[in-house]
């Protein structure tokens, strides 16, 4: 926000603004754009002056008339003096009725207009609820005086949680969202132990409370008829320590009230349409309010969070995204799972299918489709497909629910995309969550790798005291990129490897591999710990990857050669070990070998935060 003759570290100082009508006016509706008053702990003594300051001149003062100089006041006559005494009197009596009635009118307003603030800042839960709003009309927007630390574009998983986590740290966070309404979404139902792990980290478990969520305890694989159960390996930590499954709307929107909670954290509805940005540094986002107005808000740093449709990280990175499927989502009723608490996985044809509960009643079916079109919803053509390709293909258990959620009719189909992340360092902006990073959803594995990266960043920033050397701070977040990589790469290439592993092909080679992945998991052990380990983001480490995945294709050879080794079992061998390289090494390859497996190497991981302090 720019206001007479105030400067900020971002923009040069501005010249005092002439008063005039207009700006009074302008004024006007400045104050009532603005948040409810800060609080007194964040801010320091002399940012809070400089708001006092800032509201006071903004509100539209009484004019006062200065008295006519001395020669024109017009002289007193000396007769009738005593009849004006009375009159003058009668006046003054009136003009401090008025005056009173003048005095209460303002107090009553500024009590109704507080409370409407107290009462649109509380009830996120399934309401749209606009809080707070610092931007300013006509190209001016807050955070230019530095009232605004850190913008974060988009309150889905990663922007909520990056929020409650900058704001609990102290930070000023200017959230802008497109929707504050309970998304209604087909994504991001299950988080796996090692997210939920994530979650305590950052004090927000209590977000999976009172949502009906339900806890994971590990996953039943099914192919053929036949079916074998993998548990997390939670042995080691706390009671409460499992996945969870849920809505993910309900999930969110505790984020966000948790978030908004924190007085400051504001929390504004408003599409964002792009980056504001000088000289190759952003310095905030141009933003369309609720009622469709145009402002600026500034800030030190953006984070972009706006999710996998993200139309702002084309400024922040290379977006190479793959639609490789696509999910047919239903909700299963009053059914029951053939194993309680857990995510069930069928090694169907052509692609998985995934069932898990996520509430007391109600079962996610995810259907994969692959390719990026699916068969028509509008004419019948999905509710044929679903019928008969896939239903004969699940658990007989769950049969009956599926067709009647089919014929309930509710499908919804959300695509598949991966994308590796490729950051181009840029001073003022920073990108997380799907805008970021994308993996196949087979594994769940997006929300753990949301909030692990917020936790990275979290430590990153916690002993910087500003954020105003842009270009500083951009180096330093340079190895955030590099520490993020061994969790982030591990779950990602375990997603997209796992995804073509469980897909039916008319390769036998690769029909073998998917056997042998089957049956090595059955196996129990190290051979069902350690990938379901990996999967659960309790111990994504990229060599332990590396080396189950090996140990797959090698099992496969292996029962390739017995009883007996003939030429054409060998070569099938040999086509198995091509293709399982074929999956992995790609993967690799696009998450970068370097980072991944010897982030030590890379020189960012050192950078440490002393030219900002
Ligand atoms: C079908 C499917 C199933 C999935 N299942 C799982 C799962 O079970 N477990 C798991 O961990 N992950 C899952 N994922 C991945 C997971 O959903 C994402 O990784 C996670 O939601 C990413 O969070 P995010 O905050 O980046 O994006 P989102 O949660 O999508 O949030 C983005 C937010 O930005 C807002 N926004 C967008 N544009 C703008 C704008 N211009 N201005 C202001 N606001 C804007 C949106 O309204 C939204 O609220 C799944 C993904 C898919 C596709």
């Amino acid at each position: 926000m720019k206001t007479g003759g105030r400067s900020s570290p971002l923009l040069p100082p501005s010249p005092p603004l002439p008063i005039n009508r207009n700006n009074l006016e302008a004024s006007a509706r400045l104050r009532l754009l603005l948040p409810p008053p800060p609080p007194p702990l964040p801010f320091s003594p002399l940012a809070r002056r400089r708001l006092a300051a800032t509201r006071i001149g903004a509100a539209p003062r009484p004019q006062q008339r200065s008295p006519p100089p001395r020669a024109e006041r017009p002289r007193r006559p000396h007769h009738h003096w005593c009849g004006m005494a009375e009159v003058a009197a009668g006046a003054g009596q009136l003009i401090g009725v008025a005056v009173a009635t003048l005095l209460a009118a303002i107090f009553l307003a500024a009590a109704l207009l507080g409370s409407r603030r107290r009462r649109r800042r509380a009830p996120l839960a399934g309401k749209p609820a606009a809080v707070g709003g610092c931007g300013v009309a006509d190209g001016e927007g807050c955070g230019g005086d530095g009232r605004t630390d850190v913008i974060v574009v988009g309150a889905g998983v990663a922007g909520s949680a990056l929020a409650y986590t900058l704001g609990k740290d102290g930070r000023r966070v200017h959230v802008i969202e497109r929707d504050l309404t309970e998304p209604d979404r087909i994504v991001g139902e299950l988080l796996q132990p090692g997210g939920y792990l994530k979650l305590i980290e950052l004090g927000l478990e209590d977000c999976v409370q009172e949502i009906d969520a339900q806890r994971v305890l590990g996953y039943a694989l099914f192919k053929d008829g036949k079916d074998t159960k993998l548990s997390y390996p939670l042995e080691k930590f706390h009671s409460d320590v499992a996945g969870r499954s849920f809505h993910n709307g309900r999930f969110i929107q505790r984020m966000r009230q948790k978030a908004a909670s924190l007085p400051n954290v504001q929390l504004e509805q408003g599409t964002v349409t792009s980056l504001v940005e000088e000289d190759g540094t952003v310095k905030g986002v141009k933003y369309k309010t609720k009622s469709g107005e145009e402002l600026k808000a500034y800030a030190p740093l953006t984070i972009v969070c706006d999710g996998c449709f993200s139309n702002l990280r084309r400024a922040l990175c290379s977006p190479k995204v793959d639609v490789p499927s696509c999910f047919v989502g239903l909700v299963l009723e009053n059914c029951q799972l053939p194993h309680a608490n857990h995510g069930h996985v069928v090694l169907a044809n052509p692609s998985p299918i995934l069932f898990y509960p996520i509430s007391s009643t109600e079962v996610r079916c995810l259907v994969d489709v692959p390719g990026q079109k699916v068969p028509s919803i509008a004419n019948g053509e999905m509710a044929k497909y679903l019928k008969t390709v896939v239903a004969p293909q699940i658990p007989p258990e769950i049969y009956d629910s599926f067709i009647a959620a089919i014929d309930k009719g509710s499908i919804r189909t959300m695509p598949n995309r991966s994308m590796p992340a490729a950051p181009h360092p840029t001073p003022g902006a920073l990108l997380m969550g799907d805008a970021f990073n994308m993996r196949h959803p087979l594994t769940g594995g997006g929300m753990t790798v949301a909030l692990s990266d917020i936790v990275v960043l979290r430590n990153l920033l916690k002993p910087l005291r500003n954020l105003h050397d842009a270009s500083a701070l951009c180096k330093y977040l340079e190895s955030f990129y590099t520490l993020r990589k061994p969790v982030a790469s591990t779950i990602n290439t375990l997603a997209g490897a796992l995804y073509k592993v469980f897909s039916a092909s008319p390769d036998q080679a690769r029909n073998e591999m998917r056997q042998a992945c089957f049956d090595y998991l059955s196996l129990g052990g190290v051979f069902s710990n350690g990938p379901i380990a990996l999967l659960s983001g309790l111990n994504p480490r990229p060599l332990s990857l590396v080396a189950h995945f090996f140990a797959v294709a090698i099992y496969g050879v292996g029962r390739l050669m017995l009883p007996l080794p003939s030429p054409k079992r060998m070569w099938i061998g040999v086509r198995l070990i091509s293709s399982a390289c074929g999956i992995i090494f790609p993967i690799i390859k696009a998450e970068g070998v370097r980072q991944m497996f010897f982030p030590a190497t890379v020189p960012a991981y050192y950078r440490a935060p002393r030219p900002m302090e």
